[in-house]
């Protein structure tokens, strides 16, 4: 298939700020294509960026029926643009695309297109340490239709935009709160895809979280209550007596993260045990308290590593390393940026 490439003839890029707050800015150009039932994929083509027309009737603005990715492209110390395991995306999205009863895409045309689309806007990737240029890949349902089925046509598009260093003030740890009323996804539900109505139940209660002073919140199973399940949009890994790396198995309600994955390839060449299982609350408090658990931290595609340094359970803190950062979590983030950045050997081919 052809990508149809029209070009914008002036960069927006000179009216953006230098600071990049993630999400707010976007670059000049976006790929598109469509899906229409019988006809299958076509018409991809990279435009300059606009704003989409959809009838109200479109099936997403009702049910829901949409699926996003997130991959970032960064500069690396020679100027090459550098992707982490992007095909790993490719095929997330196409599972969230069956789960969610939509399309699927050919993940080696879009990998194509993905890189047309940063060829044509490579300006747009901030050179500054810890920058980056995030890449959305959506998939929304455009078929005009208020009855409750899947839709009949899809815009699949990819858009971009430059994404400021993670930790602007310094690697800190951040504050946790335990969800003991609320759940995130429930085994059998849709919560190992990435759709958006796992994120839009989830605002609420990060808004009610925040005003307690905790930005993120750990979600625990749906079924028990008791399973630690991930954080934010992040997975959680504890490490245990400075060398094992413990987080949660994938249950069907946890969504399958790359960094995740990335970790627990990676943590055992560099000499650390591994293992995934199923992780009891109040055993891992425990593990705090009585200071075996020695670090924790999430791990996801925004902030790489993100120390925790507190957890709060039924209004009791408990408290990880001090509530400061870690050395193995320091080890694991300089590590994976090493490789995003060029920096450091990339033992497992995960760049591109
Ligand atoms: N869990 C959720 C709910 C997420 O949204 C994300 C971000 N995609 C992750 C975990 C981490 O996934 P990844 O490492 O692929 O970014």
């Amino acid at each position: 298939m052809i990508i149809d490439i029209k070009p914008l003839e002036l960069s927006k890029r000179g009216a953006c700020p230098e600071t990049y707050s993630f999400g707010a800015d976007f670059s000049d150009h976006m790929f598109s294509q469509n899906f229409e039932q019988g006809s299958g994929w076509e018409k991809a083509e990279i435009t300059p960026y606009h704003a989409l027309t959809l009838d109200p009737s479109a099936a997403v603005f009702h049910y829901g029926q949409e699926i996003f990715e997130g991959l970032k492209a960064y500069r690396s110390f020679d100027g090459t643009i550098n992707l982490f395991r992007p095909s790993e995306n490719f095929k997330r999205f196409n599972r969230s695309a069956k789960r969610m009863a939509m399309p699927e895409i050919d993940g080696k045309f879009h990998l194509k297109a993905l890189k047309a689309l940063i060829s044509l806007d490579h300006n747009w990737i901030p050179e500054q340490v810890g920058s980056s240029l995030y890449i959305r890949p959506t998939m929304i349902a455009t078929g005009k239709k208020l009855g409750l089925g899947a839709s009949d046509s899809y815009i699949h598009f990819i858009i971009t935009g430059p994404a400021g260093s993670y930790f602007k003030g310094g690697f800190e740890p951040v504050s946790v709160y335990i969800a003991d009323k609320y759940r995130r996804a429930v085994v059998g539900g849709v919560g190992e895809a990435k759709t958006g109505g796992n994120y839009a139940a989830s605002l609420y209660v990060s808004e009610e979280v925040e005003k307690l002073g905790y930005s993120q919140v750990l979600w625990l199973d749906a079924v028990h209550g008791k399973y630690i399940e991930e954080v934010g949009a992040m997975n959680i890994c504890f490490v245990y007596e400075n060398k094992h790396i413990v987080t949660p198995a994938l249950s069907g309600s946890i969504l399958p993260g790359i960094t995740r994955d990335s970790i627990l390839k990676l943590a055992p060449a560099l000499g650390f045990e591994v293992s995934e299982e199923r992780l009891d609350i109040e055993q891992i408090l425990a593990d705090i308290k009585s200071g075996k658990i020695t670090e924790a931290f999430g791990c996801g595609t925004a902030a790489v590593i993100s120390p925790v340094g507190k957890l709060c359970w039924k209004g009791t803190d408990y408290i990880i390393n001090n509530n400061k950062s870690g050395e193995i979590s320091k080890q694991l983030y300089d590590e994976l940026t090493g490789i995003q950045y060029g920096t450091r050997k990339d033992r497992f081919g995960w760049i591109e």
